[in-house]
């Protein structure tokens, strides 16, 4: 099957309300522009030097996704153009997205990223370390961030049941979030959670957005 075919095959199955993110890490630029040729806006990269040298081969109308865990030194790297990053694990990693977009009169969209698998290699936030951060969120801490929903990874690991157990609590931590502090806030309200093996688990758990590579592209070089 060819890209534009695959592409249309994951999006016909995937509910309208659904963003489908292509993760293009480690695919050349021409398989990235047969992707957008079939229709594809949306890109998820998860390393900044790729991603930036990639991006000025391609169409200037591209959305870029940061999808990878993201080190302060490169932040400023980003915010020039990106249009969701799906991996803010720390608040240290807020606040230097929060300054550097000040400097550069910026509002940025994020998604802060949960722990939730069972394995200890994973980023991201335990639910009740990130409640300071939210709470300094919403008291106005961070002015130019914009927090639109959370992301996690489920692990890695052909037991459904523990997979699908992962998507529930993390649409659970969304949930209980959404009631806490975002209770008026409509731009909160993205779940971004599901790749290749799992997503339709994901879909059905509640994801808002998917993070598909390998079924787009193929294995990665
Ligand atoms: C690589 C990656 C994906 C996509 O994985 P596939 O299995 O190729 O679909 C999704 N999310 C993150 C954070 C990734 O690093």
């Amino acid at each position: 099957m060819s890209i534009a075919e695959k592409l249309l095959q994951i999006k016909t199955s995937l509910p309208g309300y659904v963003c489908l993110v292509a993760v293009s890490k480690n695919q050349p630029a021409p398989a990235i522009l047969e992707a957008y040729a079939a229709g594809q806006i949306v890109f998820g990269e998860n390393r900044v030097q790729e991603l930036i040298s990639k991006r000025t081969l391609l169409p200037a109308d591209i959305h870029w996704h940061m999808i990878g865990h993201l080190q302060t030194n490169k932040v400023k790297l980003l915010i020039p153009f990106i249009e969701l990053i799906h991996s803010v694990d720390s608040e240290k990693l807020a606040a230097e997205i929060n300054r550097q977009a000040a400097l550069m009169h910026k509002k940025v969209n994020c998604l802060i990223q949960f722990y939730i698998a069972t394995e200890d290699s994973k980023f991201g936030f335990d639910f009740e370390e990130s409640l300071p951060f939210f709470h300094n969120y919403i008291n106005g801490k961070y002015p130019f961030i914009r927090i639109s929903g959370i992301m996690g990874m489920a692990s890695f690991s052909d037991n459904y049941q523990l997979v699908r157990s992962e998507f529930k609590n993390l649409r659970g931590i969304y949930n209980r979030l959404k009631n806490d502090y975002f209770k008026n806030d409509d731009q909160f309200k993205e779940v971004s959670m599901g790749m290749s093996s799992d997503y339709k688990i994901a879909v059905d758990e509640g994801s808002t957005m998917v993070r598909i590579g390998t079924s787009i592209f193929g294995s990665r070089f």
